[in-house]
């Protein structure tokens, strides 16, 4: 990796970084494409992650996990974006949606029921947030539940929810008495129904669909956290989540540099290499600052955020960059490549569509806009 940004990183981190990219060539690149083009997420692989100890990254080791921080989730998610951007975000939303954002707020009870079986990833797990009538504006969520015996009852709909096809187990925000709280539904819940997958432009090798609850019973103690602490939960987990992609950008726009420098190398154009023509290198040079750009802001925030460090600045402004960046990056490539980049061959078409996902998935750019202005403000 060619960089230009000296970025301290422990021996730990070396270490996984090492570990996760032998396993991506061995095992995620070549299934990668045959997932985007079947459009199904490959849940063997999440598994085999599982056994590596890289889906509890931020988790404890007392508690079974890697014990690591959010420059591991980084690292992690940067790796595996370089092969599989698909993959990648159907594992974002178990690891760092799910797990990590459970982990924080359950009981040691909770923890005992569902950590084992979703830390190896026999158990898939999702996060319902977004309904088909509220997205940005995530505080209206309608979802609604209310008390009735031992059990909380959840009506309302959630859509877009990534792993909404394979997942046992979801992290639901609904309102009681209007104020947000977390609960964990279980797949065969009574009243629980998810919907038929729905298509998408990118990020293929994951699945979503809609969550429905209509009169869903869930038992009481899978209230997750406090009775209106569902803000809490979100807004903290938000910071990792946005990180996670953040990192996903960043894979992604290393791979369509890496990719553009060697066509440019090996094609020829009018009786010279096209990296011996100067536009050509425009893309090339502006590619590289962007991806060393990105690198210096990600790893430099993801220092400075974890569960009880908050970072919601620098989070927003990471995204909020390299959301844009990476896609700018992967038009780049495309251009330099040509026909060849057009076609799917060198995966640049794919990898253009899947950079467009993260200027809005996890907070449009529009919403890291206003929340920097908000935070800026605030501190006037
Ligand atoms: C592939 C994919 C995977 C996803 N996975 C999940 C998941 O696992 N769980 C989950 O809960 N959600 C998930 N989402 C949903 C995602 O987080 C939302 O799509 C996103 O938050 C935007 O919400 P929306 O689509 O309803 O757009 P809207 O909020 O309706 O926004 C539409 C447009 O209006 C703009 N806009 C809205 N309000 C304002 C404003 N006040 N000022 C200026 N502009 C505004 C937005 O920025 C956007 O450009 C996923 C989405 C996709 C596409």
């Amino acid at each position: 990796m060619v960089t230009a940004v000296s970025h301290a990183f422990s021996d730990e981190h070396e270490l996984l970084r090492q570990t996760v990219r032998q396993f991506v060539q061995a095992k995620v690149e070549p299934q990668a494409m045959a997932h985007d083009e079947s459009a199904t997420f490959n849940a063997g692989l999440l598994a085999e992650l599982g056994k590596l100890q890289l889906i509890g990254v931020t988790i404890p080791d007392a508690d079974g996990g890697a014990g690591m921080d959010a420059t591991a989730s980084v690292i992690v998610h940067e790796e595996l974006a370089y092969a599989d951007p698909g993959f990648t975000l159907g594992y974002l939303a178990h690891a760092l949606l799910f797990v990590n954002n459970f982990y924080w707020a359950a009981t040691a009870a909770q923890r005992k029921r569902y950590l084992p079986r979703t830390l190896t990833g026999e158990l898939i797990g999702a996060m319902g947030m977004t309904e088909p009538a509220v997205g940005t504006d995530v505080l209206g969520l309608q979802t609604t539940a209310r008390r009735d015996g031992d059990a909380y009852v959840l009506d309302g709909r959630k859509t877009f929810i990534t792993n909404g096809c394979e997942a046992g187990v979801f992290l639901v925000y609904a309102k009681l008495a209007d104020r947000i709280t977390t609960f964990v539904v279980e797949r065969g819940c009574p009243g629980f129904a998810t919907g038929p997958k729905i298509p998408k432009m990118g990020m293929r090798a994951s699945t979503m669909s809609e969550l429905i609850f209509d009169g869903c019973r869930v038992p009481a103690e899978n209230l997750l956290g406090s009775e209106g602490g569902g803000i809490t939960n979100m807004m903290r987990n938000l910071e990792i989540e946005r990180l996670g992609l953040s990192a996903m950008s960043l894979g992604m726009a290393r791979r369509c540099l890496d990719t553009m420098v060697q066509y440019a190398m090996d094609r020829r154009s009018f009786g010279k290499p096209l990296a011996e023509h100067g536009q050509i290198q425009r893309y090339i040079a502006e590619s590289f600052a962007k991806v060393e750009a990105m690198r210096a802001l990600i790893y430099s925030v993801a220092a400075t955020t974890g569960p009880t460090q908050r970072n919601r600045l620098g989070t927003d402004a990471a995204k909020l960059f390299s959301a844009t960046a990476a896609k700018e990056v992967a038009d780049a490539a495309m251009q330099v490549l040509g026909g060849y980049g057009y076609c799917t061959e060198f995966r640049i078409e794919q990898f253009l569509r899947d950079t467009k996902l993260i200027e809005i998935g996890g907070g449009t750019l529009e919403a890291h806009q206003k929340n920097i202005t908000r935070d800026l403000s605030a501190r006037r």
